[in-house]
């Protein structure tokens, strides 16, 4: 054992309790002062002769430093269980800190990277190197990554969900990765925004948007155009020419068609209609152009033609007789100045094309004129973003 040989170890068999009372009173325990020989004979024992926690190899490092690590630390110990993978072959176990510092020595590590939280014990990995003669690796720390008003520590988000204020860890206001995920959020766009931040050791407050930014060019391509409805508001249209239309699930991307069967009752978003007058005229995407012909309660309309090279308002639409009512959950910022934020998950009924029962649970969707949002189940979806 090369740090006894050179005095930089030595075994101590000192009470558990008197250890940790020396090292707060910054004092050596009368082990320290044996010379090597004595001490490469009960490392010797500590093979067969001595029971777990009668002996233990200590770090030769300064019981007076400021560094509480660096007060003569525990480098090895003995353990008597089985061992799951070398079953007994070993009893004599090295610390965290040594077997981290000679791993990375032996595999040719040149950059460690460890979270901050171990900042004091890099003190310690650098002495076990240079005690050993080996080459150290530079250490890089890094911060916990958090976004604004989402913490992350099980500690904030625990007793949220003891006191129901959020359903689980998958709540998709959580930033957790299974929160992320069920929201739509891929693993992908995850990595990349993570490899877009420069490494810092100042806690990082991340923006979500460049999350945001990072999935919505992954998941573009793959998600299907679905027309919804909010708040809806009925409209009857007369002279209705077809009464089937096909409409391309992607504007850009081949991912097929679909039909929908129209009548002359359909849904519309009072945000669209909410300041329509009698004689507007307007576009319904993939079906035509109608004439506002009457607006109370009900609005009435009758269809004008199909010509695309019109620049009235381009509203989606969905058909009464097929509509599928669906709950989306909004998820929003859960902590506001410190303070749970009692509106952060908003829900709305809407009305969807029946098309959205066809598609796999976790499918991606782009609500047209609303944002992408991920299919929860039949009847719910969640709101990933714009
Ligand atoms: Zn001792």
């Amino acid at each position: 054992m090369e740090l006894i040989r050179k005095n930089q170890g030595y075994v101590c068999t000192c009470k558990r309790d008197t250890i940790s009372k020396n090292r707060k009173d910054m004092v050596s325990c009368k082990c320290s002062m044996r010379d090597i020989k004595q001490n490469e004979e009960m490392w010797e024992k500590m093979f067969n002769r001595y029971k777990p926690g009668e002996a233990i190899v200590r770090f030769r490092g300064n019981m007076e430093s400021k560094n509480t690590v660096m007060r003569d630390p525990v480098l090895f110990r003995i353990i008597d269980e089985r061992h799951p993978l070398l079953e007994k072959k070993y009893r004599v176990w090295p610390s965290y800190d040594f077997a981290v510092a000679v791993e990375d020595y032996t595999d040719g590590i040149t950059h460690a990277l460890r979270s901050k939280e171990y900042e004091l014990r890099n003190e310690l990995y650098y002495a076990i190197l240079d005690a050993l003669d080996m080459k150290k690796p530079k250490m890089m720390e890094f911060s916990r990554l958090e976004f604004k008003g989402m913490p992350v520590s099980k500690r904030i988000l625990r007793p949220l969900i003891d006191e129901g204020k959020v359903s689980w860890y998958d709540d998709p206001r959580l930033p957790t990765l299974e929160a992320l995920n069920r929201r739509g959020i891929t693993s992908e766009a995850i990595r990349k925004f993570i490899l877009s931040l420069s490494l810092t050791k100042a806690d990082t407050l991340a923006p979500f948007d460049s999350l945001e930014a990072f999935n919505r060019k992954i998941i573009d391509k793959n998600s299907i155009r679905l027309f919804m409805v909010k708040h809806p508001k009925t409209l009857t249209v007369s002279n209705l020419p077809n009464s089937v239309v096909e409409l391309p699930n992607h504007p850009s991307n081949d991912m097929g068609t679909r039909q929908i069967n129209v009548d002359a009752n359909i849904f519309l978003s009072t945000e669209d209609v909410k300041d329509l007058n009698i004689g507007d005229q307007l576009r319904l995407m993939g079906l035509g152009n109608i004439k506002i012909t009457s607006v109370n309660s009900e609005i009435t309309a009758e269809f004008i033609g199909d010509n695309h090279n019109v620049d009235f308002r381009k509203v989606q639409w969905v058909s009464q007789s097929s509509a599928h009512k669906l709950k989306i959950l909004i998820p929003q910022q859960l902590f506001i100045d410190d303070k749970f934020n009692e509106g952060s998950l908003e829900e709305i009924d809407v009305y969807t094309e029946p098309h959205y029962l066809e598609l796999k649970d976790g499918a991606e969707i782009q609500f047209v004129r609303f944002g992408y949002c991920r299919k929860d189940s039949a009847n719910q979806a969640i709101y990933t973003h714009k």
